[in-house]
């Protein structure tokens, strides 16, 4: 494959860069899937709540790519934590995807108000030691439930998947999970395109290595270490987004992009969010 893998805690392999489908409707989702694996793409981050595993599953089977060079990521919804709910959503997913097994299985938020994520992760230890996923992760979680959940699980999250982009650089759960052994897995890692592709920090660092701007920040967010799951439904950009790998920011520009963190979330703070 065009992308180089990252070796997940437990020594599973898992591509460093990704294709995102949150807002893909299920209709949708089969041909946009389909696109990105014609693409290269060999890791799909779906969740339950996106509506979209059917769609998802079926441009996986369409493709005729073997099912271990294909790495799926799908998410536990806020309604379905606890451990029997886990289990059997867990079942519902994997249905939808038409699959036997799923690659990586994140909780979607830890809801800390309804203090049940570490329950619905000794779920997901029982689905690990089941083989019926082969890494088990989370995802919004502050470094305060990581903590909570290292000293009452046995198995620690492989991924740790939160908002972040030059605007988000989340320095602090970065550190927190490098010191962990837990990878850290960019959501929204172009800002959802929307002004960040336009800041002139960025737009002279494209323009000086004849690329775009979403290049240059998914460059960076490489080069951090961070695994990146752009999202697009538009053919040209899901190719111009997974061409990456064949040139470097130096380290004035990693710098210029590092001097535009605001601490500006897009989405919703995980210590207060609760819907579901
Ligand atoms: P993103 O940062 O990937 O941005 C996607 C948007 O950027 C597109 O809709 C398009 O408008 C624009 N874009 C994409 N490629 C472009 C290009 N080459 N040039 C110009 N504009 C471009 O945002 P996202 O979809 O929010 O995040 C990516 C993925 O992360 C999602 O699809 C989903 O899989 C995941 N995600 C997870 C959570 C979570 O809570 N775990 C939350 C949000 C997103």
């Amino acid at each position: 494959s065009k992308v180089p893998p990252i070796i997940l805690n437990n020594g599973v392999e898992m591509p460093q860069l990704g294709f995102g489908v949150w807002q893909v409707p299920d209709d949708e989702a089969e041909q946009a899937v389909g696109t990105a694996l014609e693409a290269g793409y060999r890791s799909i981050d779906t969740a339950a709540i996106y509506g979209n595993e059917e769609g998802t599953g079926k441009a996986i089977a369409a493709s005729g790519i073997p099912r271990d060079e294909v790495f799926v990521t799908t998410k536990l919804w806020n309604a379905d934590q606890g451990y029997d709910s886990t289990l059997r959503a867990f079942d519902s997913s994997l249905a939808k995807l038409g699959l036997d097994y799923i690659d990586l299985y994140l909780i979607h938020w830890p809801l800390p108000s309804k203090n049940k994520y570490v329950d619905s992760y000794k779920a997901f230890e029982k689905l690990y030691s089941d083989g019926r996923v082969k890494a088990i992760g989370v995802s919004n979680f502050l470094p305060e439930h990581l903590e909570r959940l290292l000293g009452e699980t046995s198995i620690v999250p492989a991924i740790n998947q939160i908002e972040l982009h030059p605007h988000l650089q989340q320095r602090a759960s970065r550190e927190f999970h490098g010191e962990q052994g837990i990878h850290t897995e960019a959501w929204s890692p172009l800002g959802q395109g929307k002004g960040l592709l336009e800041v002139p920090a960025i737009v002279a660092i494209a323009q000086k290595h004849n690329r775009t701007p979403a290049q240059i920040v998914l460059r960076w967010h490489l080069q951090l270490g961070n695994v990146v799951i752009p999202k697009s439904v538009t053919p040209s950009r899901i190719r111009e987004n997974i061409d990456v790998f064949d040139f470097t920011l130096d380290t004035e520009d990693l710098a210029a992009i590092s001097a535009l963190n605001e601490d500006r979330r897009i989405g919703p703070n995980p210590a207060t969010f609760d819907i579901g």
